[in-house]
């Protein structure tokens, strides 16, 4: 079954890390956005989808009746199953009671809250436009609100941010009884502020063994409070895996509506143009399309599905390309087995946990 994902590039100002494409002066262009959307939507009228994420950008910034209006289509266009798990990312300063109230009632499900640190300092030397107070007044209303199921994003690896005050985010996200967790680590990226301060030395980055460090303590702390890792960076509790992000790991199909928004249809990838005005005038246009060639499958196939602590199935990759992952990448897996950061268990090829701190060097040989 396929996953659709709705991209609204809105948001009220810039992180200071942030290098997504989103837009902070086109609020205007609400109502033109959403209508451009729905023409979108037409060419995929009855399509079934079993998961919706709608993210950004920053979704919850939209109007409550443009958010209601968009929820409304989606279910027109969209034959969206029963049980069909809908999230919309929340940034904490945008959403109020009322607000999530409505789109509780819409048919949001899940709400994925871009928390990233509940310690204000860390939270305004990246430019976040709430406080670590927002967040958790925000998981509250989303409670009552009637939303049972909460993600939170945290990150490490932000300037000055230590082990501890890193360990307090991720006690203060289990304190305030969410079902989901994501942490990241802080990637530096060309052309943000961040990336200016740090290489102008106005701003210092943990070392990498701090950011090791950080990275055990998510495992440590969300463990011990009956968290149990998926992926890399993706913890829940039992039932609470997000299933849209499960079908980009195990290479589903997926319909991307936006600007800027990427679809995965039949072996082919294929994307929407980028910025909100070029998207208003030409919604249906599909850009660079590339079919993937076998290969390409494969090795995505490989290195996603390895980002999964159940790891690949190696049955399921013979029955998608004939070729068994051994005839294939025999000599990285048998490599890495030796090396014991990968382990071959039960038709399952995966990550040990040394290895999956070291995932990103091992993922490169599958690319
Ligand atoms: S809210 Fe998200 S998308 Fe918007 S600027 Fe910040 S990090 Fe980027």
């Amino acid at each position: 079954m396929r996953g659709l994902y709705i991209h609204i590039p809105f948001c009220i100002k810039k992180c200071e890390y942030c290098d997504f494409i989103s837009y902070t002066d086109c609020y205007d262009k609400e109502k033109l956005y959403l209508a451009a959307m729905v023409e979108e939507f037409k060419q995929y009228e009855d399509k079934q989808v079993d998961t919706v994420y709608i993210g950004g950008g920053t979704p919850s910034s939209l109007s409550t009746e443009g958010l209601i209006f968009l929820m409304d289509k989606i279910f027109e266009y969209f034959d969206v199953t029963e049980d069909a798990e809908i999230t919309m990312e929340v940034n904490p300063k945008t959403a109020d009671m009322q607000k999530l109230k409505a789109l509780r009632l819409s048919g949001v499900n899940r709400l994925s809250i871009g928390v990233q640190s509940f310690c204000d300092d860390e939270l305004n030397r990246i430019g976040r436009i709430h406080t670590a107070k927002d967040a958790q007044n925000c998981i509250l209303d989303a409670k009552f609100a009637g939303f049972k199921n909460i993600s939170v994003d945290l990150m490490f690896g932000l300037p000055k941010q230590t082990v501890e005050s890193y360990r307090n985010s991720l006690i203060a996200a289990v304190a305030a009884g969410v079902n989901h967790i994501s942490a990241y680590s802080l990637i530096l990226e060309e052309g943000t502020p961040l990336y200016d301060k740090v290489q102008n030395w106005e701003m210092r980055l943990p070392t990498e063994a701090v950011e090791a460090a950080m990275y055990d303590t998510t495992c440590e702390v969300l463990r011990a409070s009956g968290f149990y890792q998926y992926e890399v960076s993706n913890f829940s509790k039992t039932g609470y895996e997000s299933r849209h992000n499960l079908k980009y790991w195990e290479c589903e199909e997926y319909i991307g509506c936006g600007a800027a928004a990427h679809s995965y249809l039949r072996g082919t990838r294929f994307s929407n143009h980028k910025t909100i005005d070029e998207y208003i005038a030409n919604p249906k246009e599909r850009l660079d399309k590339t079919e993937l060639t076998p290969k390409e499958q494969m090795s995505e196939f490989m290195f996603l599905g390895l980002r999964k602590t159940a790891g690949v199935d190696l049955q399921e990759f013979e029955c998608r390309f004939i070729n068994s992952a051994y005839e294939v990448y025999g000599e990285a897996i048998d490599k890495y087995i030796k090396l014991g950061l990968l382990v071959h268990e039960k038709g399952f090829l995966r990550f040990t946990e040394r290895g999956m701190r070291l995932s990103n060097t091992v993922l490169c040989e599958f690319v």
